[in-house]
């Protein structure tokens, strides 16, 4: 039966034990997107991740490393062709990196147009306080479905949330969303055929110690009673919206 966890967004090399994360999601069957934050880390995660069968990887230029890490566009570039999967990408406009936004958004529309021309790519994307724009850039600058897009840790609104779902989107939720009003409203305004799940770990943990892809049945747990359905059934469709997503 096809019911493994599936982890959509999670900095699996920012963990300590890089590898030692791989193979703990290789060996629980866990269908992990290892999303990277600089297109300098590529290369070692496409070594690492390449050949396993639940982990993929993902070429990442992070909004929030825009500032400092602009003139590696041209490497992201170089790595464009071998990367089915694209993020950690788009644009945060909280104040600590509202400096850098014209940039994040050279930098986003780019990205974008490079997956227009290339095809094929599923994109995970940031959209902090950003919501409006990002959905404007994709409409205007991503081929879709030629490309498919999963929006992580979505804090816009319903209405933007329908904006995104009449583009094809996917939602990939962590269990910090579940937690959250706007993130409560919105899962009842989404199509359960556009839901994932998601840790985004490192950067998400309990008491201090960061959650990893297996942690995500706690994702799943509170889905589940929010949604009102077994935890067999929530499960079977994840996978099902992973296996449409992926093909
Ligand atoms: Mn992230």
């Amino acid at each position: 039966m096809n019911d493994s966890l599936i982890d959509f967004h999670c900095h699996l090399d920012l963990y300590p034990g890089f590898e030692e994360v791989v193979n703990e999601c290789e060996e629980k069957m866990i269908h992990t997107l290892s999303v990277t934050t600089t297109p300098k880390a590529w290369p070692e995660n496409f070594r690492i991740i390449n050949t396993k069968k639940f982990v993929r990887c993902a070429l990442g230029l992070h909004p929030q490393l825009v500032a400092e890490r602009f003139h590696e566009l041209s490497l992201w570039d170089e790595f464009l062709p071998q990367a089915r999967y694209i993020g950690e990408v788009g644009l945060d406009a909280s104040p600590r990196f509202y400096n850098s936004f014209d940039k994040q958004k050279a930098v986003f529309e780019h990205i974008l147009k490079s997956c227009t021309n290339a095809g094929g790519k599923i994109l995970s994307i940031h959209s902090v306080r950003s919501a409006p724009i990002v959905l404007a850039m994709l409409e205007k600058h991503l081929a879709v479905p030629k490309n498919k897009v999963v929006l992580h840790w979505f804090t816009g609104n319903v209405s933007n949330a329908i904006r995104a779902i009449d583009m094809g989107c996917y939602f990939s939720f962590n269990r910090e969303m579940l937690s959250t009003k706007n993130g409560l409203e919105l899962l009842k305004g989404i199509p359960v055929q556009k839901l994932l799940t998601e840790t985004d770990g490192p950067f998400t943990g309990n008491d201090g110690i960061p959650y990893r892809p297996k942690d995500v049945i706690g994702t799943l747990e509170k889905l589940t009673t929010v949604l009102d359905k077994s935890i067999v059934e929530v499960r079977q469709i994840l996978n099902r919206n992973l296996e449409v997503l992926e093909s």
